[in-house]
Protein backbone atom coordinates (compact mmCIF):
# COMPACT_ATOMS: atom_id res chain seq x y z
CA UNK A 1 0.00 0.00 0.00
CA UNK A 2 1.74 3.77 -0.82
CA UNK A 3 2.48 6.05 1.92
CA UNK A 4 -0.44 8.37 0.70
CA UNK A 5 -3.38 5.66 0.88
CA UNK A 6 -1.73 5.08 4.33
CA UNK A 7 -1.72 8.59 5.13
CA UNK A 8 -5.54 8.58 4.33
CA UNK A 9 -6.34 5.58 6.20
CA UNK A 10 -4.50 6.65 9.32
CA UNK A 11 -7.53 6.72 11.73
CA UNK A 12 -6.04 9.64 13.70
CA UNK A 13 -3.85 12.61 13.53
CA UNK A 14 -1.30 10.95 15.89
CA UNK A 15 -1.02 8.05 14.05
CA UNK A 16 -0.25 10.57 10.32
CA UNK A 17 2.26 12.44 12.47
CA UNK A 18 3.99 8.63 13.16
CA UNK A 19 3.66 7.76 10.07
CA UNK A 20 5.18 10.83 8.51
CA UNK A 21 8.16 10.49 10.85
CA UNK A 22 8.57 6.85 9.97
CA UNK A 23 8.92 8.16 6.13
CA UNK A 24 11.05 10.92 7.10
CA UNK A 25 13.50 8.53 9.48
CA UNK A 26 13.58 6.25 6.48
CA UNK A 27 16.70 6.05 4.62
CA UNK A 28 19.33 4.01 2.38
CA UNK A 29 22.90 3.65 2.36
CA UNK A 30 25.20 1.95 -0.45
CA UNK A 31 28.15 0.26 1.50
CA UNK A 32 29.83 -1.38 -1.72
CA UNK A 33 28.36 -2.93 -5.21
CA UNK A 34 27.28 -6.07 -2.98
CA UNK A 35 25.35 -4.48 -0.08
CA UNK A 36 22.90 -1.90 0.67
CA UNK A 37 21.92 -0.89 4.08
CA UNK A 38 18.16 0.08 4.29
CA UNK A 39 17.41 1.81 7.44
CA UNK A 40 14.08 1.08 9.00
CA UNK A 41 12.16 3.12 11.93
CA UNK A 42 11.37 1.25 15.28
CA UNK A 43 8.95 2.81 17.23
CA UNK A 44 7.99 1.77 20.42
CA UNK A 45 7.01 4.44 23.92
CA UNK A 46 7.21 7.31 22.04
CA UNK A 47 11.05 6.99 20.77
CA UNK A 48 12.06 5.98 17.09
CA UNK A 49 15.44 3.59 16.53
CA UNK A 50 16.66 2.82 13.42
CA UNK A 51 17.38 -0.90 12.31
CA UNK A 52 19.73 -1.43 9.91
CA UNK A 53 18.04 -4.36 7.47
CA UNK A 54 20.79 -5.27 5.29
CA UNK A 55 20.16 -5.83 1.33
CA UNK A 56 22.65 -8.20 -0.91
CA UNK A 57 22.73 -7.58 -4.55
CA UNK A 58 23.91 -11.01 -6.06
CA UNK A 59 24.40 -9.72 -9.98
CA UNK A 60 23.91 -12.95 -11.29
CA UNK A 61 20.95 -13.97 -8.48
CA UNK A 62 19.16 -11.16 -7.39
CA UNK A 63 18.38 -9.89 -4.07
CA UNK A 64 18.76 -11.19 -0.56
CA UNK A 65 17.38 -9.28 2.33
CA UNK A 66 18.85 -9.76 5.81
CA UNK A 67 16.45 -9.45 8.57
CA UNK A 68 13.13 -7.73 7.88
CA UNK A 69 11.97 -5.60 11.18
CA UNK A 70 8.88 -5.24 13.08
CA UNK A 71 5.74 -7.06 12.50
CA UNK A 72 3.13 -5.12 10.15
CA UNK A 73 6.12 -3.22 8.74
CA UNK A 74 6.48 -5.68 5.41
CA UNK A 75 5.30 -2.35 3.56
CA UNK A 76 7.79 -0.16 4.25
CA UNK A 77 10.59 -2.96 4.10
CA UNK A 78 9.35 -2.73 0.36
CA UNK A 79 9.53 1.20 -0.13
CA UNK A 80 12.61 1.40 1.43
CA UNK A 81 13.66 -1.24 -1.41
CA UNK A 82 12.04 0.29 -4.13
CA UNK A 83 13.82 3.83 -2.69
CA UNK A 84 17.39 2.12 -3.48
CA UNK A 85 16.28 1.73 -6.75
CA UNK A 86 15.60 -2.02 -6.48
CA UNK A 87 12.14 -4.37 -6.62
CA UNK A 88 11.10 -6.42 -3.92
CA UNK A 89 9.98 -8.52 -6.71
CA UNK A 90 13.73 -9.86 -7.23
CA UNK A 91 13.93 -10.78 -3.56
CA UNK A 92 14.76 -14.15 -4.24
CA UNK A 93 16.54 -15.11 -0.59
CA UNK A 94 16.09 -13.78 3.34
CA UNK A 95 18.22 -14.54 5.76
CA UNK A 96 17.57 -14.25 9.30
CA UNK A 97 20.33 -13.64 12.36
CA UNK A 98 18.42 -14.59 14.60
CA UNK A 99 14.67 -14.95 16.42
CA UNK A 100 13.93 -11.83 18.18
CA UNK A 101 10.37 -9.93 16.93
CA UNK A 102 12.26 -6.83 15.58
CA UNK A 103 14.47 -9.29 12.87
CA UNK A 104 11.77 -11.88 11.95
CA UNK A 105 8.36 -9.47 12.41
CA UNK A 106 7.99 -8.88 8.49
CA UNK A 107 9.09 -12.38 7.76
CA UNK A 108 5.75 -14.08 6.87
CA UNK A 109 4.19 -11.82 4.46
CA UNK A 110 7.95 -10.63 2.59
CA UNK A 111 8.29 -14.40 2.05
CA UNK A 112 4.72 -14.65 1.15
CA UNK A 113 4.62 -11.56 -1.45
CA UNK A 114 8.10 -13.08 -2.67
CA UNK A 115 8.56 -16.60 -2.83
CA UNK A 116 11.74 -16.17 -1.17
CA UNK A 117 13.84 -18.66 0.37
CA UNK A 118 13.95 -18.22 3.73
CA UNK A 119 17.83 -19.42 5.60
CA UNK A 120 18.66 -19.09 9.59
CA UNK A 121 21.08 -21.55 12.00
CA UNK A 122 20.21 -24.53 12.93
CA UNK A 123 19.44 -23.74 16.48
CA UNK A 124 17.46 -20.98 15.91
CA UNK A 125 14.98 -22.71 13.26
CA UNK A 126 12.80 -23.54 16.12
CA UNK A 127 12.03 -20.68 17.94
CA UNK A 128 11.27 -19.05 13.94
CA UNK A 129 9.02 -21.45 12.26
CA UNK A 130 6.87 -22.04 15.62
CA UNK A 131 8.24 -25.27 17.17
CA UNK A 132 9.12 -23.46 20.20
CA UNK A 133 7.71 -19.84 21.84
CA UNK A 134 10.49 -17.42 20.98
CA UNK A 135 12.82 -16.71 24.10
CA UNK A 136 11.90 -13.01 23.87
CA UNK A 137 8.62 -12.93 23.44
CA UNK A 138 6.81 -10.23 25.48
CA UNK A 139 4.72 -11.42 28.18
CA UNK A 140 1.23 -10.43 29.09
CA UNK A 141 2.23 -7.70 31.64
CA UNK A 142 4.64 -6.43 29.10
CA UNK A 143 1.78 -6.34 26.09
CA UNK A 144 -0.40 -4.38 28.53
CA UNK A 145 2.53 -1.52 29.33
CA UNK A 146 3.04 -1.60 26.02
CA UNK A 147 -0.59 -1.58 23.90
CA UNK A 148 1.50 -0.58 20.63
CA UNK A 149 3.61 -3.69 20.67
CA UNK A 150 0.65 -5.95 21.16
CA UNK A 151 -1.07 -4.20 18.20
CA UNK A 152 1.83 -5.50 16.52
CA UNK A 153 2.19 -8.58 17.63
CA UNK A 154 -1.17 -9.58 16.10
CA UNK A 155 0.56 -8.86 12.68
CA UNK A 156 3.36 -11.68 13.44
CA UNK A 157 3.26 -15.59 12.14
CA UNK A 158 5.83 -18.08 12.70
CA UNK A 159 7.28 -18.99 8.90
CA UNK A 160 8.84 -22.27 8.19
CA UNK A 161 13.26 -21.77 7.48
CA UNK A 162 13.66 -23.40 3.99
CA UNK A 163 17.47 -23.92 4.49
CA UNK A 164 19.36 -24.58 7.70
CA UNK A 165 22.74 -22.52 7.92
CA UNK A 166 25.75 -24.47 9.85
CA UNK A 167 28.99 -22.11 11.54
CA UNK A 168 31.34 -21.29 8.66
CA UNK A 169 28.87 -22.05 5.67
CA UNK A 170 29.05 -19.40 2.40
CA UNK A 171 25.80 -19.20 1.81
CA UNK A 172 24.76 -19.48 -1.96
CA UNK A 173 23.62 -16.67 -4.54
CA UNK A 174 24.76 -14.01 -1.92
CA UNK A 175 28.16 -12.70 -3.19
CA UNK A 176 29.91 -15.07 -1.15
CA UNK A 177 28.79 -14.04 1.94
CA UNK A 178 29.81 -16.34 5.09
CA UNK A 179 27.98 -17.34 8.23
CA UNK A 180 29.34 -16.91 11.30
CA UNK A 181 27.78 -18.69 14.73
CA UNK A 182 27.78 -16.11 17.29
CA UNK A 183 25.21 -17.45 20.05
CA UNK A 184 24.80 -15.46 23.21
CA UNK A 185 22.32 -13.02 22.27
CA UNK A 186 20.09 -15.89 21.24
CA UNK A 187 21.34 -20.04 21.15
CA UNK A 188 21.64 -20.04 16.96
CA UNK A 189 22.41 -16.40 16.48
CA UNK A 190 24.69 -15.84 13.42
CA UNK A 191 26.86 -12.81 12.08
CA UNK A 192 27.58 -12.61 7.94
CA UNK A 193 30.98 -11.94 6.97
CA UNK A 194 32.15 -10.59 3.12
CA UNK A 195 35.81 -11.65 3.27
CA UNK A 196 36.03 -10.02 0.03
CA UNK A 197 34.84 -6.21 1.00
CA UNK A 198 36.19 -7.06 4.76
CA UNK A 199 32.59 -6.27 5.61
CA UNK A 200 31.05 -7.42 8.82
CA UNK A 201 26.70 -7.98 9.69
CA UNK A 202 26.76 -8.29 13.11
CA UNK A 203 22.99 -8.86 13.79
CA UNK A 204 22.63 -7.72 17.20
CA UNK A 205 25.84 -9.71 18.18
CA UNK A 206 27.71 -6.05 18.82
CA UNK A 207 25.95 -2.91 19.03
CA UNK A 208 26.98 0.78 17.72
CA UNK A 209 26.39 4.61 18.40
CA UNK A 210 27.41 6.89 16.41
CA UNK A 211 30.31 5.18 14.80
CA UNK A 212 31.67 3.61 18.37
CA UNK A 213 31.45 -0.10 18.14
CA UNK A 214 30.13 -1.56 21.57
CA UNK A 215 29.36 -5.02 23.19
CA UNK A 216 25.94 -6.52 22.79
CA UNK A 217 23.02 -5.05 24.80
CA UNK A 218 23.00 -6.60 28.88
CA UNK A 219 19.15 -6.22 28.83
CA UNK A 220 18.55 -8.32 25.19
CA UNK A 221 21.13 -10.61 25.71
CA UNK A 222 20.54 -13.38 27.82
CA UNK A 223 23.61 -14.99 28.07
CA UNK A 224 26.16 -12.44 27.71
CA UNK A 225 29.15 -15.02 28.83
CA UNK A 226 29.09 -16.84 25.60
CA UNK A 227 28.44 -13.27 23.81
CA UNK A 228 31.50 -12.00 24.61
CA UNK A 229 33.04 -15.86 23.30
CA UNK A 230 31.53 -14.38 19.69
CA UNK A 231 32.55 -11.14 20.22
CA UNK A 232 36.12 -12.58 20.64
CA UNK A 233 35.63 -15.20 17.98
CA UNK A 234 34.52 -12.43 15.53
CA UNK A 235 37.79 -10.05 16.20
CA UNK A 236 39.61 -12.98 14.44
CA UNK A 237 38.12 -11.47 11.30
CA UNK A 238 39.90 -8.50 9.50
CA UNK A 239 36.97 -5.94 8.72
CA UNK A 240 36.91 -2.90 7.24
CA UNK A 241 33.13 -1.98 7.83
CA UNK A 242 30.96 -3.33 10.27
CA UNK A 243 26.98 -2.58 10.33
CA UNK A 244 25.29 -3.57 13.98
CA UNK A 245 21.22 -3.87 13.20
CA UNK A 246 20.90 -1.11 16.02
CA UNK A 247 23.52 1.68 15.58
CA UNK A 248 24.40 1.76 12.17
CA UNK A 249 27.71 1.87 10.50
CA UNK A 250 31.10 0.93 11.77
CA UNK A 251 34.22 2.52 9.43
CA UNK A 252 37.15 3.89 11.50
CA UNK A 253 39.62 1.74 12.97
CA UNK A 254 37.42 -1.02 12.49
CA UNK A 255 39.25 -3.88 12.97
CA UNK A 256 40.90 -2.08 16.53
CA UNK A 257 37.45 -1.17 17.58
CA UNK A 258 36.87 -4.85 17.53
CA UNK A 259 39.69 -5.48 19.40
CA UNK A 260 38.73 -3.01 21.91
CA UNK A 261 34.81 -4.56 22.67
CA UNK A 262 36.43 -8.54 22.83
CA UNK A 263 39.20 -7.14 24.96
CA UNK A 264 41.97 -8.48 23.77
ZN1 LIG B 1 17.96 -9.36 19.06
Amino acid sequence: MCIAHRLRKSSTVRDALKLFAAVLLSGTMKINDDLHVLEVPMPLAGTVNIMNLSLIVDPVHGLTLVDTGLPSQADLVEETIAAEGFSSADLKQIILTHQDLDHVGALHPLKERTGAAVFAYVDEIPYIDGTIIPLKMPTPERLLQYPEMAERLKHYKPTPVDEAVTDGQILPRSAGVQAIATPGHSPGHMSLYFPATKTLITGDALTSADGVLNGPSRGATPNMELAMESVKKLAQLDVETIICYHGGLVTQDANAQLKRVAGI
